[in-house]
């Protein structure tokens, strides 16, 4: 890399030892390269180290801790609290580290730190393979996959935590280790929901699993006028549990967007969705999605057959970057009738056209898995459920902050308790953080201590190191 003029000594020194880009306050490329996803963020980093390989990014870990500075990592900066990235902070910046490669005959996908789920979609689903993520192809493998990942294929293959069979890791110390089920058993368990606290994920390992046909699934919204909503409601509550597993659906709440490709006369109707994916055999299709495709009084049923990496991009064009987005998330056991009284209550309300809830189903083979058995610890067979205050204008920032608030403090006493961690703000306080982890935050807490016990990497969901 080229030393910017003007920058102090020891970035000359750190520059030296980097393939990838060091960018400081002043090059032309700074405001761009601090921009993240959530355009209410805007903060001023020290330095961003657009790192090339794992070198940069032990470089960059060593540098940063040799010199006191506070470090950030970055990886589809997808995160709305902005967690990548912090104000004078070193941003150990992944976003250029997208390789893929995909082993058919094993069934696994080895996929760079800084990639973004639409790079992994693509490499796998040639081969008619896929591992489960979430429900947008732009959000960062970094931060969904330590997280837990919910997604369209949890019900039938697990989070995505489920599905990562080893991670390469850089360490707090700058050491760089493998953790998988026999190395570093403790680290690869808590790396599975434990965010960014434990070092920084230069490559992860997933298992590939066969989607629909060749690829190909049938997905795809049905959307009902709000006022359905309770009628909606229960019958997916009630029915959900009883459908064959390459069957999933989550629901929402939103407006009908503004433009093509929805029928004039339905654009800007508040409305409630059910978004399904089946990822079966085309054979029984009709057979399994009849019933849904038909229930109640459908405003517009768009089900089809698609790649599966299309029907993963699917939303994408709803939520593009440099919105304003704040959001409140809860798990949920079950959706009571009170529950769905304040979902219509705050649905007619909503702030802006982009303003949404959504509900994302943990169930099926993501419930069947122990809740020690990695860190992501909520199993119980419900929802995740995230009220999304979203607009284009910041002079909306506080209305729709406000309204996210008041929804989730109607909604939350019918909540299970804890929320999932990667639907989080950065400003919900260390309480929020705990009951995420249920009964798994204490060995949390002693796997930081043993991995990060200075709590270098702390832009996350802290979970500070438990004392010795
Ligand atoms: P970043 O902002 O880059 O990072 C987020 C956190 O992860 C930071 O603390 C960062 O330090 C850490 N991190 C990132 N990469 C690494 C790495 N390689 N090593 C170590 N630490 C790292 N979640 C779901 O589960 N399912 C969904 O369907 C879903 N949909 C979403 C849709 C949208 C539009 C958005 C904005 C978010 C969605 N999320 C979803 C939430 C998403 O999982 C989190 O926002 C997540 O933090 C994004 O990860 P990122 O790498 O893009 O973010």
């Amino acid at each position: 890399a080229t030393v910017p003029a003007g920058t102090a000594p020891e970035y000359s020194e750190l520059a030296a030892n980097l393939r990838g880009t060091l960018i400081l306050p002043g090059d032309a490329d700074y405001d761009a390269a601090r921009a993240v996803y959530n355009a209410m963020i805007d903060r001023r980093p020290a330095a961003i180290v657009r790192c090339a390989d794992q070198a940069d990014v032990v470089a960059a870990v060593n540098f940063g801790r040799n010199h006191g500075l506070v470090l950030a990592v970055r990886g589809g900066g997808h995160n709305a609290g902005g967690l990548g990235i912090a104000d004078g902070a070193l941003v150990v910046d992944l976003s250029r580290m997208r390789a893929t490669t995909v082993d058919p005959a094993a069934r696994t996908v080895r996929v760079d730190g800084g990639c973004t789920w639409n790079d992994v979609d693509h490499a796998t689903v040639a081969f008619g393979l896929a591992t489960p993520s979430g429900f947008v192809s732009t959000t960062g493998v970094g931060g969904l996959a330590l997280g837990g990942g919910i997604g369209n294929l949890s019900r039938s293959c697990g989070l995505t935590v489920d599905n990562l069979v080893s991670a390469d890791v850089v360490l707090a110390d700058g050491r760089l280790v493998t953790a998988d089920a026999e190395h570093h058993p403790d680290l690869f368990w808590a790396l599975r929901g434990g965010g960014g606290n434990f070092g920084v994920v230069t490559s992860f390992t997933f298992r590939l699993h066969e989607v629909g046909e060749n690829g190909s699934v049938i997905a795809g919204p049905v959307f009902y006028d709000l006022e359905d909503a309770p009628e909606v409601l229960r019958w997916y509550r009630d029915l959900l549990p009883t459908l064959p597993e390459e069957l999933g659906g989550w629901f929402a709440v939103l407006t009908i967007p503004d433009g093509p490709p929805f029928p004039e006369e339905l654009r800007n109707r508040k409305a409630c969705a059910i978004a399904w994916c089946y990822t079966g055999e085309h054979a029984r299709a009709d057979e399994v999605l009849d019933p849904v495709r038909s229930f109640g009084r459908p405003l517009l049923v768009a089900v089809q057959e698609m790649p599966f990496n299309a029907f993963q991009a699917f939303f994408d064009p709803l939520v593009p970057p440099g919105l304003q987005w704040y959001w409140k998330s809860d798990f949920t056991e079950t959706i009571s009738d009170r529950a769905i009284e304040v979902h219509l209550k705050h649905g007619r309300i909503m702030p802006t056209a982009q303003s949404t809830m959504h509900m994302y189903p943990i169930d099926g083979a993501a419930a069947s898995v122990p809740a020690d058995a990695t860190a992501f610890a909520y199993r119980d067979g419900g929802w995740a459920c995230v009220i999304v205050g979203v607009s284009p204008d910041p002079a909306d920032r506080d209305a729709i902050t406000a309204w996210a608030r008041d929804y989730w403090e109607e909604l939350h006493p019918t909540s299970a308790g804890g929320a999932y961690v990667n639907f989080l703000m950065e400003d919900e306080g260390t309480d929020r953080v705990r009951a995420a982890y249920l009964g798994n935050y204490e060995r949390l807490a002693r796997v930081k201590a043993e991995y990060d016990p200075d709590n270098v990497f702390h832009i996350n969901q802290n979970i500070p190191p438990a004392a010795s």
